[in-house]
């Protein structure tokens, strides 16, 4: 039987392991920590019976990835729950840019803006299906749906800035910055409309989703998914070097290129250990989760009904705030990213108290503390909500990276999005997952289409795999 190990179990990993299972494989999954999920674990930290996201939290990509639609893993319990509010952006006089799934909502509540919303949106999210199956590939190839690909692809090469001159309102322009920050790169470069686009697209699609009883779900469906098929998970296994492993046939790798460079060392031809060293990661996120009692009193009535909301003030303060902490400086007020899953998942809380996820975009490998400043941007947009905080715990960046060895210097989407890294990660290639050793790929979020629990690197690698092996 052919066999296949596979390193990490993040959600490409165990896409990975699904797909190479359900094609008949003998697949073993190796897991560095006590529990499996990589970004996509949750757990009780604070109080008793209060579920936390650890990492990711909301789903818009990951409910419309065409591999974890394809396994159906309602089956397997994991469940979509929709926010009644998708994402609120507040501003400092009490308004708020408010994002629904619906874009007959979002565009009439934008007023002036409206119209200019749905002609940019509507002509993605009619044809979606088509978009996102080759929005998820890599950039190499020739896709399945040119016209809606072309479309997308050139409203995502603009700067994010440059879409933002295009709206009138506030509002509009302060929600399109707190979405196209999740770029998490200076946002007057090329392409970084691109995830904004994406994300806002799907959010209209699909919504912006998060998983009952936490992002764990979406793992705890994969292994079952994998087990099913005969699969077998191993925690507690880190994985340093090839010596270590069994003979096998395939080999996925769901690890960033820093840790592939040292897993396969003088295994990997000179050129591709050359563009791993090259590849470079961007900035960190430092994360805060809340316990609190009674909610968090939003100024602006749409982010008490928001399970996300983008904190950073207007376009302008967003897009400076971001270029500093590209520049390597911690700015006062960095852009916080919040999030209130149990508004759309209520079994979260206990009583009146509530999760609360928080994580802040600081520079690359910072190591200072970000608590407050954190604390801060919450308390500018809603006063009180110091004393309603019942306990907290915080991931630094350093610690992020001690967390899960892929978040390199606090990067949690595997790699800077710079425009070479967002069109070819890691390296310029037509099958970009393969590493040059036999039989081996890399299945990171390092990979086509990059961060996010959509599990579609895995599953992309695994086709590549099977493929070669004749199994595809
Ligand atoms: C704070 C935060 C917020 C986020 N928010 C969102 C969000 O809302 N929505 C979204 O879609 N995405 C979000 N993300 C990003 C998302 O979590 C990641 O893009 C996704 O988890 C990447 O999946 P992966 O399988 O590539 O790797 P990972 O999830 O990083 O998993 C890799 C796994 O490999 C293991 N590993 C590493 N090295 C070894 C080794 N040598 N041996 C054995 N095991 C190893 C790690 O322990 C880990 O379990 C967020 C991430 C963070 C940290």
């Amino acid at each position: 039987m052919t066999s296949a190990i596979i390193v990490g179990s993040g959600p490409n990993g165990l896409a990975a392991a699904a797909r190479l299972a359900r094609a008949g494989l003998d697949v073993t999954v190796l897991e560095a920590s006590d529990t499996i999920g990589g970004g996509t674990r949750s757990s009780e930290m604070i109080v008793p019976g209060l579920l936390h996201d650890h990492c990711s939290a909301v789903h818009p990509i990951a409910a419309a990835s065409p591999f974890l639609n394809g396994l159906e893993l309602a089956r397997h319990g994991l469940t979509w729950l929709r926010p009644e509010i998708d994402c609120a952006h507040p501003l400092d006089d009490g308004s708020a840019g408010v994002f629904y799934r619906s874009i007959d909502r979002t565009a009439g509540d934008l007023g002036a803006d409206g119209r200019r919303w749905r002609r940019l949106f509507e002509p993605m999210v009619n044809r979606f299906d088509a978009l996102i199956a080759d929005a998820t590939q890599p950039t190499v190839r020739v896709p399945r749906h040119p016209v809606q690909l072309g479309r997308f692809g050139m409203a995502a090469m603009i700067p994010a800035t440059t879409i933002g001159r295009y709206w009138k309102t506030e509002g509009a322009k302060a929600l399109w910055a707190g979405v196209a920050a999740h770029a998490f790169h200076r946002l007057d470069r090329p392409m970084t409309s691109a995830v904004g686009l994406m994300l806002l697209a799907s959010g209209h699609a699909e919504g912006w989703v998060v998983a009952k009883g936490g992002s764990q779900s979406i793992a705890d469906a994969l292994a079952a998914e994998i087990r099913l098929h005969g699969g077998v998970i191993e925690t507690g296994q880190r994985v340093s070097a090839l010596g270590e492993l069994p003979p096998h046939d395939v080999l996925m790798l769901d690890v960033s290129p820093p840790i592939a460079l040292a897993i396969l060392g003088d295994q990997l031809p000179a050129r591709v250990a050359r563009s791993y060293r090259r590849f470079h990661h961007g900035p960190g996120a430092f994360k805060v989760d809340f316990a609190v009692e009674g909610g968090v009193p939003w100024t602006a009535e749409a982010a008490r009904q928001a399970a996300t909301v983008h904190l950073g003030g207007d376009l302008a303060e967003v897009v400076a705030n971001e270029e500093m902490v590209h520049r390597g400086r911690m700015p006062e007020r960095p852009f916080v990213l919040v999030g209130q899953q149990y508004l759309a998942d209520p079994g979260r809380s206990v009583g009146n108290v509530h999760p609360l996820w928080a994580y802040a975009h600081v520079p690359h490998g910072y190591d200072g503390d970000a608590t407050d400043a954190i604390i801060g941007q919450i308390e500018r947009f809603a006063p009180g909500f110091r004393d309603r905080v019942i306990g907290q715990a915080v991931r630094s960046t350093t610690e992020m990276s001690t967390y899960n060895p892929n978040y390199v210097g606090g990067d949690i989407i595997g790699g800077a999005a710079s425009p070479a890294q967002l069109l070819f990660r890691p390296r310029f290639s037509p099958n970009p997952y393969f590493t040059g050793r036999p039989g081996t790929y890399l299945c990171s979020a390092s990979t086509p289409p990059g961060a996010g629990a959509h599990g579609m690197c895995g599953a992309n690698a695994a086709d590549r795999a099977l493929r070669e092996l004749g199994l595809g």
